[in-house]
């Protein structure tokens, strides 16, 4: 009997997850294997499809066939398939939605469509007549023949109009649709090229003669260089190739990302100072466990310890992964790598094309790459013997996936480390409170490096209150104390580097007469001006409209801009400092591709004095020449109210700060704020972690935040705000129910739990939605959250919300 194949079929909807059986014609042989995708007939049409398992039996009769097998061998490994499984269990979605992550972009079959008329031209007229006038149906059989094999499009816009038609004919099955798969639409890149078929090959003619020895001499040339190089036009190859001198072969093409083209030469490993090599040495002789925290400060030389952890994974022919935050982060640590591994790194980031992924990918996949570097999508990369992983880092936020599934990068390396073996290194000046705890809880070994790997101190930090500022009369983005210093370092050739979070010109507007402030149609936030455009746009769904001239609600000229952005903070500095060459970094300036790495270049030779921009600026730049760096509102991470505000506070000022005074020159870092007293404030001034860590940490235990609980947040978004609440009353009820039924029981499996909501989100409108979100608060094992989201989603009536999106998001970034 044929095998029986269990199979996934790809869609993201929840009530298709789950298997279906398939037999396993006898011809597919060896190649049916798990993990493979395939494509299957579902639900009368082709659907493409994951091999999840195999089994001997199935309840169900007249089992249809796999049609085809996409992938021969399978593109998962078998680690990476268990991965995925759990991911979609610990973060409750779709195992389709996790799947897809782990195969190359593009790489999925293309869905062919097409229409054909199942009838001949007197069947049809028959039909036909007992829904049309005769005039009619002569029309409608004109329209039908032309448009027989003609593409989809062609059909929808020629029936657009005829919809009642267009049932009829389909429900009649008078027309049939029918869906193919061609092949995917990333593809490996080849270029044809030509060679001289053999040396013993000989040619009469001049040209021939010529196009001989070039061929012989350069091994194979593409048609064009061939003509160029043997002065010969391509008719003479023409001829070559019908009298079989010339051939033709197809090669490879390598496509490459952005900062791979240049040749690196390879550098040697460097020196370790005492502390490197202590924790270098604890790394490796630990084998208790798998998971360390190195904690050292900016410029201790964590970099170092990763490539060397790497180096020596490597010697051993093993894999390492290497993952940063973002990709502005890359250009700098791209290099350094490639200076130490040269061919054997590969890249991996959303920022690059298809192609450029596909054919990464595949070096991963055979082995040509050892290193990948990349953001968290490269955790997902088809590696076969990972020995180790790199998080640098990894207190940031963008570890954490914003859209399904949503998971953190942290707790899927924990896991894929468990699965594969390799050793993991977390690394950070500021550890995010979850790692901290997790090092003083002896579940990841704590490693440091307290000094800065040149000796030089960490720089000072001095906070200007602003509302001292104002009350002096100042009423520039600029205090005094910051202008000079700009000032002074611009005198003395050194670099530069000014934090606002914020992006655009000003942050909101308002009517000085009637106090009316312009906020989105779409959703509830105000505008922000951007200046290189002229326009208003609004930063969550990209509403762009003309500036009024006049209050739309009184009419009065008096329209007025607040708020510094970062386009606003490049022009007066423009008009403050003309001499200097002044470059912005924020999502704005960067939105095309490679322009990262086109500022690191200008940076690090020096083209540019003073750097500008959001939080990017804060991240990973070692530029020796910077010593001064200005945050220009240190309030503005402070004022989110989330139960993370105070640690992004901490964490982004102690990174910026520690930007300055990297080279020979001592730095100096200036916080402008009109906040001066806040404890992350002033513990960032200090440099002091272990004091933020503990007053943070109690203030967490105090109101049994994480790390002491978890929080699932289920949102819920749609387009009629009454449903929406509803929806999330709804389950709040139906939670609320479980758990107090639970505690009626002996075992009271819902004890620890506590909902919050349901409320408004924060923004409660995005794109013409509805928000509302619920959390639940949990202080129990995970596996009795689980049974309670299982319970849930078990209880709640989904059909009566069809039109409401819910999310769940479990350890969620920010709970607002
Ligand atoms: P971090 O990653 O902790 O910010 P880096 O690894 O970037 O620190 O090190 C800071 C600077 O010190 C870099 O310029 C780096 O090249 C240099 N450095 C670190 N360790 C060594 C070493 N062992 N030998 C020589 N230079 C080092
Ligand atoms: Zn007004
Ligand atoms: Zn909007």
């Amino acid at each position: 009997m044929n095998k029986i194949a269990q199979v996934l079929i790809a869609s993201h909807t929840q009530q298709l997850d789950r298997l279906f059986d398939y037999l396993t014609p006898a011809e597919f042989g060896e190649t049916a294997k798990i993990g493979a995708r395939v494509i299957v007939p579902f639900q009368n049409q082709l659907s493409i499809g994951y091999i999840w398992s195999f089994t001997d039996y199935s309840e169900f009769k007249n089992l249809k066939s796999i049609v085809q097998i996409v992938d021969d061998p399978p593109l998962i490994s078998n680690i990476q398939f268990q991965l995925a499984e759990w991911i979609s269990e610990y973060y409750y979605c779709c195992r389709t939605d996790v799947l897809k992550l782990f195969f190359p972009p593009g790489s999925n079959p293309v869905k062919v469509i097409s229409y054909r008329v199942n009838l001949s031209s007197e069947d049809l007229t028959d039909r036909l007549k007992r829904i049309l006038e005769p005039a009619k149906i002569k029309e409608i059989i004109a329209l039908l023949n032309e448009l027989d094999g003609e593409p989809v499009k062609q059909w929808n816009r020629k029936f657009a109009n005829l919809p009642e038609v267009w049932d009829f004919l389909i429900k009649q099955r008078i027309i049939v649709k029918t869906v193919k798969y061609a092949s995917p639409k990333t593809k490996a890149k080849v270029i044809p090229m030509l060679c001289w078929v053999s040396a013993e090959t000989e040619e009469n003619r001049a040209t021939g003669q010529r196009v001989r020895k070039v061929l012989l001499q350069e091994k194979m040339l593409t048609r064009s260089q061939l003509c160029a190089a043997a002065e010969v036009s391509s008719s003479v190859i023409d001829r070559l190739i019908k009298e079989g001198k010339v051939i033709g072969i197809k090669v490879a093409e390598e496509r490459k990302p952005i900062g791979f083209s240049e040749v690196i030469p390879l550098s040697d490993s460097c020196r370790f100072n005492s502390e490197q090599a202590k924790v270098f040495e604890k790394f490796f002789t630990n084998d208790a466990t798998r998971l360390f925290l190195l904690h050292g400060v900016t410029g201790s030389g964590k970099t170092e310890v990763y490539l060397k952890a790497a180096a020596e994974v490597l010697a051993k022919g093993k894999q390492a992964l290497y993952l940063v935050p973002e990709i502005a982060l890359t250009p700098q640590t791209l290099e350094r790598t490639r200076l130490r591994f040269g061919e054997q790194v590969a890249l991996l980031h959303s920022n690059m094309s298809d192609g450029e992924r596909y054919d990464q990918w595949f070096n991963i996949k055979n082995g040509k790459a050892k290193l990948v570097l990349g953001a968290r999508s490269a955790l997902f990369a088809p590696f076969e013997d990972l020995g180790l992983i790199i998080v640098d880092e990894e207190h940031e936020s963008s570890y954490k996936q914003e859209e399904t599934p949503r998971y953190h990068s942290r707790t899927v390396v924990e896991k894929l480390a468990e699965l594969s073996g390799a050793k993991v290194i977390f690394g950070s000046a500021t550890p995010s409170l979850e790692s901290f705890y997790a090092a003083q809880n002896q579940k990841y070994c704590y490693l440091s490096l307290k000094e800065r790997f040149n000796q030089q101190p960490l720089p000072p930090v001095s906070i200007v209150d602003m509302r001292e500022e104002l009350r002096k009369g100042n009423k520039n983005i600029l205090s005094e104390a910051l202008f000079e210093a700009v000032n002074l370092a611009l005198t003395e050739k050194e670099q530069v580097i000014l934090l606002l979070n914020r992006r655009g010109y000003s942050t909101f507007i308002l009517c000085r007469d009637c106090g009316y402030t312009l906020t989105c149609p779409e959703c509830d936030v105000s505008l922000t001006y951007h200046l290189s455009e002229k326009v208003l746009r609004c930063h969550y769904c990209d509403y762009r409209q003309p500036i009024p001239n006049l209050c739309p609600k009184c009419k009065s000229s008096r329209i007025r801009y607040f708020g510094h952005g970062t386009q606003r903070l490049e022009e007066e500095l423009a008009k403050c400092y003309p001499q200097a060459k002044i470059v912005r970094m924020d999502l704005d300036s960067t939105s095309r591709k490679g322009t990262h790495h086109r500022i690191y270049q200008e940076l690090t030779s020096g083209e540019v004095d003073i750097l500008l921009g959001t939080q990017m600026v804060a991240k990973g730049l070692d530029l020796p020449r910077v010593t001064l760096v200005g945050v220009i509102s240190a309030d503005s991470t402070l004022n989110i109210p989330d139960f993370r505000a105070a640690e992004r506070t901490f964490q982004l000022l102690t990174q910026v700060a520690g930007r300055a005074g990297r080279g020979e020159k001592n730095g100096r870092v200036i916080f402008q704020t009109y906040n001066p007293d806040h404890y992350s404030l002033q513990l960032a001034k200090e440099h002091d972690y272990l004091g933020f860590y503990q007053a943070e940490i109690e203030r967490r235990r105090d109101l049994q935040y994480p790390p002491f609980a978890e929080f699932v947040k289920i949102a819920f978004t749609g387009l009629n705000s009454e449903k929406v609440r509803q929806a999330a009353e709804t389950l709040a009820q139906v939670c609320r129910e479980l758990i107090s039924e639970s505690t009626k029981q002996t075992k009271k499996t819902y004890l620890d739990f506590e909902l919050m909501g349901p409320a408004p989100a924060l923004i409660p409108k995005i794109e013409s939605k509805f928000r509302w979100q619920l959390l639940i608060k949990s202080k129990q094992p995970a596996g009795n959250l689980n049974n309670l989201m299982r319970n849930l989603w078990e209880q709640f009536p989904f059909r009566k919300f069809n039109d409401v999106k819910i999310i769940k998001d479990r350890n969620p970034y920010s709970i607002v």
